[in-house]
């Protein structure tokens, strides 16, 4: 059995991550890696957004709302997907940039805490990059064309068949995003699931074929039997998949919150912002007028009450009043733009620090994503040694 997970003598399992110091980032030469300190020794989280703008509530219930309650017990890595936003603005570099700089400033304003947590900007951090071409060799083409959230996306975001080539890649990329940290959860939303099945199936694929894993090992004892790669588990967020705004779409299911559909509320809209957006929100259509019984199902308004109001038998008592025509939308949307600025309010107030110096973002970039070149120059150098293609180590430096 070829055994994978030792450099030097030392096996990589889940308490060897490194932090990045200052700006080098040594992770090969002479045969052995220059390690940096032992990390705090707590398992790793990997989870991220795609710089198409600005984080929206969608993510705030489906992802940040964990990654905060789990950043003190997990070493957590957090990836700014920027190459990811090219599979749809290519065009547009700029507004990606923007984005960056603005999902950076959304996460330090939510919680995230740089000296704990590291943020990171995906294409910085070149191992992924190789890691995404070996991994694209032990996925079969059709396989990835089948992911039904690519076929969403296709649908949703009117992709037509007119998408790049980089399109389907990005999904296989992402299995490289997620692996190059050896993470033991991912927090996502449901979306994200079938992107992270293909991962489980490449680290599978990948500790069988070069690190002489049995196929009939259990997924949970694969890096104990010598894989380099963990099997990975999802961690949804205590709303799956928040709906935006909008109405139905073509199949006529309400869509998900996104920043692409333009039907979210982000977490960086003003009070007047959210109130507008509020009241203009898709409710029950069949409802003229407030004495009409309305549906509480599939109705935008009584989800957001139901995922946001801190108040729950409110929401309940109002729901049946909602469905015997007993109280209008405009009373229970006004509601709802109170709840919604209650919770945005701290968010925006800590976001306006940042907003006011721009270089603090970058620095907390520029020190997550060292850390997050340390792990994965590791990670690579052990997957090229698995796979015998590990003829001369290097150093990579950030400047
Ligand atoms: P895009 O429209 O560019 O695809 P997005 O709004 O879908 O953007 P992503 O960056 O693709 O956001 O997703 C980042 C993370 O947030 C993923 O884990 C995803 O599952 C989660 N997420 C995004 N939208 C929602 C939602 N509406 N409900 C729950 N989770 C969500
Ligand atoms: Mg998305």
């Amino acid at each position: 059995m070829n055994n994978c997970g030792n450099v030097g003598g030392r096996k990589a399992g889940h308490d060897d991550s490194r932090s990045g110091k200052g700006r080098n980032i040594c992770a090969g030469g002479g045969g052995g890696y220059s390690l940096g300190p032992m990390a705090q020794g707590k398992p790793r989280i990997l989870t991220g957004d795609t710089p198409t703008g600005r984080l929206h509530l969608g993510h705030y219930v489906g992802s940040v709302e964990n990654r905060l309650s789990l950043q003190q017990d997990y070493e957590c890595y957090f990836i700014i997907a920027n190459k990811h936003a090219f599979t749809t603005r290519a065009q547009n570099p700029d507004d990606i940039r923007q984005s960056v700089m603005e999902i950076a400033t959304d996460y330090l304003a939510c919680g995230i805490d740089p000296q704990v947590s590291h943020m990171f900007i995906q294409s910085e951090v070149p191992a992924i990059d190789e890691l995404t071409f070996f991994f694209s060799m032990l996925l079969p083409f059709n396989r990835v064309m089948r992911n039904p959230t690519l076929k969403d996306e296709i649908r949703d975001k009117g992709l037509g068949d007119e998408y790049p080539f980089g399109f389907p890649l990005y999904a296989v990329g992402q299995t490289a995003d997620i692996l190059a940290f050896r993470p033991e959860m991912v927090p996502v939303g449901e979306d994200q699931l079938p992107h992270l099945e293909m991962t489980r199936e490449v680290a599978r694929r990948f500790n069988q074929l070069y690190c002489g894993v049995d196929p009939h090992t259990e997924d949970r004892d694969y890096v104990k039997a010598g894989g380099l790669f963990p099997v990975i588990e999802p961690k949804l967020g205590r709303v799956r998949r928040l709906v935006g705004i909008g109405g139905p779409g073509p199949d006529g299911q309400l869509l998900k919150m996104s920043k692409s559909l333009n039907n979210a509320i982000f977490l960086s809209d003003d009070a007047a912002t959210v109130q507008k957006k509020v009241m203009g929100m898709y409710t029950d259509p069949r409802r003229i007028r407030a004495t009409d019984p309305g549906t509480v199902e599939n109705n935008p308004l009584w989800i957001f009450h139901e995922t946001f109001n801190p108040n729950q038998p409110w929401v309940q008592e109002m729901e049946q009043a909602y469905r015997q025509g007993k109280v209008g939308d405009v009373a229970i949307k006004k509601e709802l733009v109170k709840v919604l600025n209650d919770l945005l309010e701290p968010i925006r107030q800590r976001r306006r620090q940042f907003e006011q110096d721009p270089q603090l973002v970058l620095e907390a970039l520029r020190q997550g994503t060292t850390a997050a070149n340390v792990l994965a120059e590791q990670t690579l150098a052990l997957a090229k040694q698995a796979m015998k293609q590990e003829y001369f180590g290097r150093e990579l430096r950030l400047r």
